[in-house]
């Protein structure tokens, strides 16, 4: 296989050298009508087949009920944290904080009315997923993320507080499979395991969205979305358009459950090398452990700068931990394959000899 360089980047991220390839093809000359996807108008019956295309390919690997609706917005997944309360947030809204995205969504949503924190693992520097008690209140909805991807933690087991369950799923998306009826709306910025930069998918249940009862500007209004099947002003085309390569690629290795087993096995790998190593520790608690970004310390600090440059030698780039959590993050994304983290484990291993 053709590795140009092992991106353990967090997003945007690696993608699958097939699909980079078509992509960079359909910009000179797409399906040979001579003209690039970069010319064409969102309007045009190739486009509209692109975007139709791409929300089938959701719905089959996600295996999405009829009663929900997917739509592809912009903004990221930042302009969800607003958009939600804004449209939800009739009495109050539950929050589980669990890192540095959810407080953002939190901070977005003080704007629109009453919020509750549930459970926090602030006192853990987020190394955690708190339990969560599950005392019924009278709240709109209930707002997680599956995926902390600073921090390294993924929630494996979702609340049922008895109220709509709203989910972050932007760095664990498509990389394992879920039950679409647990949740009422999923988002997730493209970046990470659907495409480039640019969209931001939701995934809302019906339900949810006829519960909106005011009018709302055009932009920020889920139901404008779907009255224009994500057509109302123009979308980024290209962003869609290479998302549909990609999970057309996902569908043709195996799957959401196929590529589970494998994000399982590579995940697998690392952590029994940090565990191993004398050198390093991991930061997650056991059980919480992300199967997306495996963040770890060096046990010696001065290690730290040392193992960031000797990886990079060896082709390794995107391992440096976020700012406030120090050390490393490994990100396993979808199109990671396992020789990248057979590396980067031989790597860990020649830095611990050397350093012995
Ligand atoms: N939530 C999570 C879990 C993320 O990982 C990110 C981005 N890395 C965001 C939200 C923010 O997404 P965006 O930059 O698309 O607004």
């Amino acid at each position: 296989e053709n590795i140009k360089k092992h991106n353990f980047g967090a997003g945007p991220c690696i993608l699958p050298q097939s699909v980079l390839e078509e992509a960079a093809s359909a910009v000179v000359n797409w399906n040979n009508i001579d003209l690039s996807i970069l010319e064409v108008s969102h309007r045009s019956p190739e486009f509209e087949s692109v975007i139709s295309r791409t929300g089938l390919l959701v719905r089959e690997l996600l295996k999405v009920p009829e009663d929900y609706t997917v739509l592809f917005m912009q903004g990221g997944a930042s302009t969800q944290f607003s958009m939600i309360p804004q449209s939800f947030l009739k009495t109050k809204g539950l929050y589980l904080d669990t890192g540095y995205f959810a407080q953002k969504a939190i901070k977005e949503a003080l704007f629109f009315g009453d919020t509750e924190i549930i459970a926090s693992s602030a006192d853990k520097n987020y190394n955690y997923i708190p339990d969560i008690q599950s005392h019924h209140t009278n709240a709109d909805y209930l707002h997680i993320t599956s995926n902390n991807t600073i921090e390294g933690t993924e929630i494996f087991n979702w609340p049922d507080m008895g109220v709509p369950l709203i989910c972050d799923m932007s760095s664990d998306i498509f990389s394992r499979e879920i039950r679409i009826r647990d949740f009422d709306l999923i988002y997730a910025g493209a970046q990470k395991n659907m495409g480039p930069a640019g969209m931001t998918m939701v995934i809302v249940k019906n339900k949810l969205l006829d519960s909106i009862d005011k009018p709302l500007p055009s932009m920020s209004d889920y139901r404008v979305y779907r009255d224009n099947q994500s057509l109302y002003n123009t979308p980024p085309v290209f962003s869609i358009y290479v998302s549909m390569l990609n999970l057309l690629w996902l569908k043709n290795n195996g799957g959401v459950s196929g590529i589970e087993k494998q994000n399982i096995k590579k995940a697998k790998l690392l952590y029994a090398e940090i565990d191993r190593n004398t050198l390093f520790r991991g930061n997650a608690a056991i059980a919480h452990r992300s199967r997306m970004n495996v963040t770890f310390q060096a046990v010696e600090p001065t290690h730290e700068q040392e193992f960031l440059d000797f990886a990079a030698k060896r082709g390794m780039i995107g391992i440096k931990g976020y700012r406030t959590v120090g050390g490393f993050r490994a990100s396993l994304y979808n199109a990671l394959s396992l020789q990248s983290v057979q590396a980067l484990v031989k790597t860990m291993q020649e830095f611990e000899i050397l350093r012995q």
